[in-house]
């Protein structure tokens, strides 16, 4: 009694938070469209800058309050779900197309996305729209938050060594919707379940390819107008030839290193990517970034010596090869895997024919 009374009190506060994070999801977007510099701030130079880290640390946690995947569940929440299951060729399939999307998406932050909120929003609302319409056929997570949303290959990569497992705030019952779950299996990362072709290259494209395609992408400026075909396709161009050269040499230490330090590899990259992501995002953000004010939060520069950021910056690099290379693997899955619903189904049999048993 006293369990199932902490049950729904957790159940309680998490929905509460879900709803707030839903809210801030929701005003951020209200901004965009109607006061773009501050939806731009917003999203753009606070949450995003955020996740990252906190996806390397409990991935889970965001797992939880995404508001985007708070909304893409909500006709499986509301019973309107057809709740098919997918095929684990169709999930490799579209494991490799969110992975494609990223690519693709990512650049376009320098085209468009950066200094235009109407069109951030336009690109929220887009990927939003196709989660609901996905989460309105497919069982939970399946298609959308553990198929098609383009976050997702980061968190496989990033949420390797999870600080702790949470209870998975979303789906009530485990109906074993997409295998292996990325919710609920310990010690998961990209280089594990390779069985389907789909899988392999996307999860060789995003271990390999993220660092230099980050390091790429810090080397192209905000593009206010580009009047060209070429200029626009030029945003594409370093992140692409970074991509290429860390997958190059991702693929080589493949082949030499062995198949048991295999996960240590993958750690590397995954820390590689991440701390090319803070060494030049956290300056960025204060003033002191490579590409003048791009992606600016706070311009402290001047008031502040500059190595203080950089140090910072340091510290956090060590930090990320720290917790995914050197930290031994806590062995813990993102979010704890509720009860299996067909277990559930079964306990429920037992209990009514006990029940009338007793009755009787
Ligand atoms: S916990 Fe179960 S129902 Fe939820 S996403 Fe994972 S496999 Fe699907």
């Amino acid at each position: 009694m006293a369990d199932s009374k902490t049950a729904s009190q957790t159940t309680l506060y998490w929905r509460i938070m879900q709803s707030l994070f839903w809210l801030i999801g929701a005003g951020i977007l209200f901004c965009l469209l109607f006061f773009p510099s501050i939806g731009l701030l917003l999203f753009w130079n606070i949450l995003i800058p955020v996740a990252p880290a906190l996806l390397v640390v409990s991935t889970g946690l965001w797992r939880n309050i995404c508001p985007l995947a708070t909304t893409a569940l909500l006709p499986r929440h509301f019973g309107l779900s057809k709740r098919k299951k997918l095929k684990p060729n169709q999930s490799g399939i579209l494991g490799l197309i969110a992975v494609i999307m990223l690519f693709l998406i990512v650049p376009l932050r320098h085209a468009v996305f950066n200094n235009n909120g109407p069109a951030t929003a336009a690109l929220i609302i887009s990927l939003t729209t196709i989660g609901v319409a996905v989460g309105f056929r497919y069982e939970w997570k399946s298609a959308w938050c553990s198929g098609l949303c383009p976050i997702h290959p980061v968190e496989r990569l990033y949420g390797g060594n999870s600080f702790i497992s949470i209870p998975n705030m979303h789906c009530d019952l485990c109906a074993n919707c997409v295998v292996p779950c990325p919710d609920s299996t310990r010690n998961l990362d990209t280089g594990h379940y390779v069985k389907m072709r789909a899988q392999r290259i996307s999860n060789f494209l995003i271990t390999g390819g993220l660092p230099g395609f980050i390091w790429g992408w810090f080397h192209v400026p905000d593009q206010n107008k580009l009047s060209t075909a070429a200029a626009f396709a030029g945003v594409y161009t370093i992140p692409l030839l970074g991509l290429l050269t860390t997958l190059l040499f991702y693929r080589i230490l493949q082949l030499t290193v062995k198949s048991k330090n295999g996960r240590a590899l993958t750690g590397l990259f995954a820390a590689s990517a991440v701390s090319c992501y803070y060494w030049y995002r956290l300056p960025g953000l204060f003033g002191f970034g490579y590409l003048g004010r791009d992606g600016l939060l706070l311009d402290i520069n001047g008031l502040i010596p500059g190595w203080t950021v950089h140090a910072l910056a340091g510290g956090l690099v060590c930090f990320f090869f720290y917790w995914l290379v050197i930290r031994i693997n806590s062995r813990r899955s993102w979010l704890i895997r509720p009860e299996f619903a067909k277990r559930h189904e079964l306990n429920e049999r037992k209990l009514a024919a006990k029940t009338v048993t007793v009755d009787r």
